[in-house]
């Protein structure tokens, strides 16, 4: 789960890093209170969407009158802001943060991820902030340092004041930066977090600290000990696709192709995908039913499906251990008729059950294509889409 940066630099704010001034606003009279509240002379406008690289597009704005504040909230609120992480049709910027302008002398990069091989936290720290860490890691690698920190000790006083050198802050600094860097550690352990950045955290003109940019990613599993956290999700950002999934259980995830998955199983469903790869086509999808699809939840899974105009056709690849393939076939077989399935669907089962399932399909009188391997199914399902051609060919296969 995200959040957005003001709500992330409030938990920054309790761990004791220090962070600018600042005020939500969701309408321009609010911006302008809010920056009347905090002073001037300088402010920045800020857009909140869950979603970096907004400097870029146009998302951050000095103002530097009330007047200007107003102009550029009213600007801002309701744009679609395109940045690098956001796709071609950008975010609608519903909310802003108004904060006090920073006196930048030095613009840095601290982050915090999970190490799996290592089984640590890991800190990274630059002295190239302000820019996309992927290209300082691209392009001057040796600028990135790292920390392994333990779970017990946590950052040591020894490993802060350490990495904060080799990025550059001066001795008079150091202090505030150990404090700035445990803090984030804190704050990433205690939250649950997988991922915390700051970027920038600046230097300022009179050798302060300050983290001007904020983000955080949550554990999903670990969100039932932070209702706290919970209550900052903001749906407006999440797709509404992945929203109606979660609320029967199926793992969905949209992607940009024209062949829509049903799998059960996280590992085969990754699979699948590769096979429609390797033959040609690109998933719509990743959706996982789990280990106990009903009837409901495989209708519920078809028109998550459907209700992208870029499926063209649908591949069922299910293993039937502990599910059989019967209750599945019955299960595409209501859901097809449920959505009056218009669009090709070729159907993979293997495990229990599996000739009673196929019987079924077959039996069921729909226009199901079977298909015996992984191989075979991704075939099928790749020509299906491929248009008149590949439907001819498929002649022989339905079921
Ligand atoms: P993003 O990463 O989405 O582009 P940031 O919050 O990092 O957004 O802002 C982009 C840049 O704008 C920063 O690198 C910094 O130079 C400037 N900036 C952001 N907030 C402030 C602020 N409060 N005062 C001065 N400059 C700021
Ligand atoms: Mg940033």
């Amino acid at each position: 789960m995200k959040i957005h940066e003001y709500q992330a630099k409030e938990i920054l704010r309790r761990f004791g890093v220090p962070v600018p001034r600042g005020e939500p606003a969701f309408s321009v009279a609010e911006a302008v209170d809010a920056a009347r509240r905090l002073g001037g002379p300088v402010w920045v406008v800020k857009a909140q969407i869950h979603a970096g690289g907004r400097g870029k597009g146009g998302g951050v704005r000095l103002a530097r009158s009330l007047e200007e504040v107003r102009a550029h909230a009213q600007d801002m609120l309701g744009m679609r802001l395109v940045t690098h992480q956001t796709g071609a049709h950008g975010q609608t910027v519903r909310r802003l943060l108004i904060e006090e302008g920073a006196d930048i002398r030095k613009e840095l990069y601290a982050g915090l991820v999970l190490d799996r091989s290592a089984q640590k936290i890991c800190l990274m720290a630059s002295s190239e902030g302000g820019v996309e860490i992927e290209e300082v890691a691209a392009h001057a690698p040796e600028k990135i340092h790292r920390v392994l920190i333990d779970p017990v000790g946590g950052l040591t006083d020894a490993q802060a004041e350490s990495l904060a050198r080799h990025i550059g802050v001066p001795d008079a600094s150091l202090g505030a930066a150990r404090q700035a860097l445990q803090g984030l550690s804190r704050a990433y352990w205690e939250c649950d977090a997988t991922l915390a950045e700051v970027n920038p955290l600046v230097l300022t003109g009179d050798g302060g600290i300050v983290a001007l940019d904020a983000k955080f990613n949550f554990d999903a599993n670990a969100l039932y000990r932070h209702p706290e956290l919970v209550a900052l999700r903001d749906m407006d950002e999440e797709d509404p696709a992945e929203i109606e999934a979660s609320k029967f259980d199926l793992s969905y995830i949209q992607l940009d192709g024209n062949i829509g998955c049903l799998v059960n199983g996280a590992g085969l469903a990754m699979a699948t995908m590769d096979t429609i790869k390797l033959y040609g086509g690109t998933p719509a999808n990743f959706l996982d039913v789990g280990g106990g699809a009903t009837v409901e939840k495989v209708t519920e899974a078809f028109k998550l499906m459907l209700h992208n105009p870029d499926c063209k056709a649908i591949l069922v690849n299910i293993f039937g251990g502990i599910m059989k393939c019967d209750t599945i076939a019955e299960g595409v077989i209501a859901a097809s008729r449920a959505v009056r399935l218009a669009v090709p669907l070729v159907v993979r089962m293997k495990g229990t059950n599996e000739e009673l399932g196929r019987r079924m399909l077959a039996e069921s009188g729909l226009p199901i294509i079977s298909a015996d391997t992984m191989a075979e199914a991704a075939q099928r399902v790749v020509a299906a889409v491929s248009g008149a051609a590949g439907a001819a060919a498929l002649a022989g296969g339905r079921a």
